[in-house]
């Protein structure tokens, strides 16, 4: 059978690595999985409580349009409920701009190293990609309007960026947005999105009444903890909405996923602890890796990427033994480092002394 001739030069999504399999592999009880910047805190209680009284109607088809979720979204963000785009995750959003805006003879222009299926939705729909070089971790935000042309459709920016874990400041957005043409697509991924520290916030909900041709992508996977439900979503203009809601698939999220993300966007108390516990315990895992003469790029991110005198590989691995996964630089465009999400304080602790470990045995050989 005749594929798509672009899937030549493609392979599956290659997930972290998964507990059990390291478990197995290193005969290790206990593995902390530090790999896929999930919420080492779990998630809300009230949600854990409501999960069970979802499950009564599992062989009715779930209400597509989301309406309990999109209704409390709308006003908590301050937005129409026509502007809202649900998907399986925010991957499946990034996947539907895709299939909706990017076909053979357009472009689309990314960071390079950033969120990787930006790419890879794009290649599948025949678009052009154009990968603009980070600058110390963050976007070239002027070569990437340099680089757009009359064939460009969307440009991505993540931010917080994955894998460095950096931020475009609202003041560098908005003069983005100023310079780029009104009928090319910026979309702002902010999955870290309530991670960002308050004073840092760019409020760029507030953009979207000047800039029609901006969508804001957003996640319950991250600071809510719902990553295994996959419910992500989509903010832009009404007739940007409206064109993504035709591409969608007519369930793509489930009841229990709609009514545990209603719940968790309930539960503030939860969403603030989460915020401040990665902060401080981000803020001592910087402290650490100052003192251990490791650099790294300002994460505004559950995360931290940092670099090594060694690959990221090496560090990986040897981590691996010790129960702890992170994710190697290797597979993220930049080899020499390794991207740690921010764990528990006992586990950032344990992290840090494995690390130091290395680093002396490294010293030595
Ligand atoms: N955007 C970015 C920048 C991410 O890091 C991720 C998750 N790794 C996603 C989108 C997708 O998240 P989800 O599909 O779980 O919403």
């Amino acid at each position: 059978m005749q594929v798509k001739r672009v899937f030549q030069n493609m392979a599956p999504y290659t997930p972290g690595k998964q507990i059990e399999e390291v478990k197995k592999e290193y005969g290790l009880s206990k593995i902390v999985k530090l790999a896929s910047n999930e919420n080492p805190f779990g998630y809300s209680e009230q949600v854990k409580q409501a999960i069970p009284n979802m499950l009564d109607h599992l062989e009715i088809y779930p209400d597509g349009y989301a309406t309990q979720l999109r209704a409390a979204l709308a006003s908590k963000l301050g937005v129409g409920e026509k502007q809202l785009i649900f998907g399986c995750g925010s991957d499946e959003v990034v996947d539907i701009i895709c299939r909706t805006y990017l076909e053979n003879g357009t472009n689309t222009i990314m960071a390079t190293p950033t969120f990787p299926q930006y790419k890879h939705n794009a290649l599948i729909q025949g678009a052009d990609i154009v990968e603009v070089p980070l600058v110390n971790g963050y976007h070239d935000l002027p070569n990437m309007l340099k680089a757009i042309n009359k064939d460009t459709r969307v440009i991505w920016l993540c931010s917080p960026n994955n894998p460095t874990g950096t931020l475009i400041n609202k003041e560098e957005l908005v003069s983005f947005l100023n310079k780029c043409p009104s009928d090319t697509m910026v979309v702002l991924d902010e999955a870290y999105f309530e991670y960002i520290e308050q004073r840092k916030n760019p409020n760029s909900i507030s953009l979207l009444e000047t800039y029609n041709n901006l969508v804001i992508l957003r996640t319950f996977s991250k600071a809510y903890g719902l990553a295994n439900l996959r419910v992500g979503y989509g903010i832009a203009s009404e007739e940007i909405a409206t064109y993504l809601n035709i591409t969608r698939g007519p369930f793509n999220t489930t009841s229990v996923s709609q009514l545990s993300a209603l719940t968790a966007l309930h539960d503030t108390e939860f969403l603030q602890k989460t915020h401040s516990r990665n902060l401080e315990n981000k803020k001592a895992f910087m402290t650490a890796c100052d003192n251990m003469n490791l650099e790294y790029y300002e994460s505004e991110a559950n995360f931290l990427f940092v670099k090594l005198p060694t690959t990221g590989d090496e560090l990986f691995e040897y981590l691996l033994t010790k129960g702890f996964i992170v994710r190697s630089g290797e597979a993220l465009g930049h080899p020499n480092g390794v991207r740690i999400t921010i764990g528990s304080k006992e586990q950032m602790l344990e992290l840090e002394t494995n690390i130091k470990e290395f680093l002396a045995f490294n010293k030595g050989v």
